[in-house]
């Protein structure tokens, strides 16, 4: 049951990926995403339902456009493929909560469908992270067209959940917001809008500073609406544990370009990668970084 569901959600995720894609290239060009049958975005000829196939296209055409044969970018399969990961962790994720199990499932009652939604919003915010992060890291931007409405949509369900929790309407909701787990109480116990705001403001505070400090050198505005964007989606502590991931993360790698000389002191790198990545580890891993190493400092 949970193999082929597994494989399932992979598959429901690289059908996704293929439309972040969409979104990417065409963000470009102001086009809709939506609009419109898929085309090659150099020879503009419309692909046909083989052509469309996530990651199986891509090699299937080795890697180049039918018609004009040009060469297509590995940025296709790759986010086909990470999206439909990110998809299964997640999946692991969610039923990582003790609450949660097929038999709850199974029966459609407003329980159900809550939690399901829930699922559901956390799939749009991975979505969000990896158009932000792939655009970044192509264009050296943060696409706010994506990041703003996925922000002001955040905050709304966030303040909703907040209600929630404190008119004890579901008994679950408390459980299912944290990310890091039962175990995450090593960061002391805070009521849930404490947990937000601090969040928000210890996000957005940081980055803000860094940019205002380094004068847009190290870090662009951009980075602070995505840090806005964690604080709200992971509040306090996860956000703090995303950074932490996130620093070292991008230290490593700019360490490791300026070793192998691909990047010399004043070249930029971008950062909203490393943010997603860090928030990312958080969503899909928090609980066990928190048991498995954490406790361990404590
Ligand atoms: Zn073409």
């Amino acid at each position: 049951m949970m193999i082929s569901l597994t494989f399932l959600v992979f598959i429901f995720g690289t059908i996704i990926g293929s439309f972040l894609n969409v979104v990417i290239d065409r963000a470009d060009m102001k086009e809709s995403p939506v609009k419109g049958h898929s085309f090659c975005i150099y020879c503009h000829k419309i692909l046909t339902w083989w052509e469309l196939i996530p990651v199986f296209s891509f090699f299937a055409l080795k890697g180049k456009c039918s018609s004009c044969k040009h060469k297509l970018s590995w940025q296709y399969p790759l986010v086909e493929i990470g999206t439909g990961l990110s998809f299964v962790f997640l999946f692991w994720r969610f039923f990582r909560f003790p609450f949660i199990n097929f038999a709850l499932l199974q029966n459609i009652t407003f329980e159900s469908l809550f939690i399901f939604l829930t699922f559901c919003i956390w799939l749009y915010w991975v979505a969000v992270l990896i158009i932000v992060s792939v655009y970044d890291f192509k264009k050296y931007l943060i696409l706010n067209e994506v990041l703003v409405p996925a922000i002001i949509f955040s905050f709304f369900w966030k303040i909703v959940l907040g209600f929630l929790v404190q008119k004890e309407f579901f008994h679950f909701i408390p459980y299912l917001i944290r990310f890091l787990g039962e175990k995450g109480f090593i960061f002391g116990y805070y009521s849930y809008f404490i947990c937000m705001f601090s969040g928000i403001i210890f996000a957005c505070g940081i980055i803000s500073f860094l940019v205002w400090i380094t004068k847009e050198k190290a870090m662009g505005w951009g980075d602070a609406i995505l840090a806005l964007f964690l604080g709200i989606i992971l509040g306090w502590p996860e956000v703090l544990v995303a950074f932490i991931i996130a620093f070292l993360s991008g230290g490593v790698v700019a360490l490791t370009l300026l070793f192998l000389r691909r990047k010399t002191m004043k070249s930029y790198l971008p950062f909203a990668p490393f943010l997603s990545f860090g928030a990312l580890t958080v969503m899909f891993f928090g609980d066990i970084i928190v048991e498995k190493y954490l406790l361990l400092l404590f």
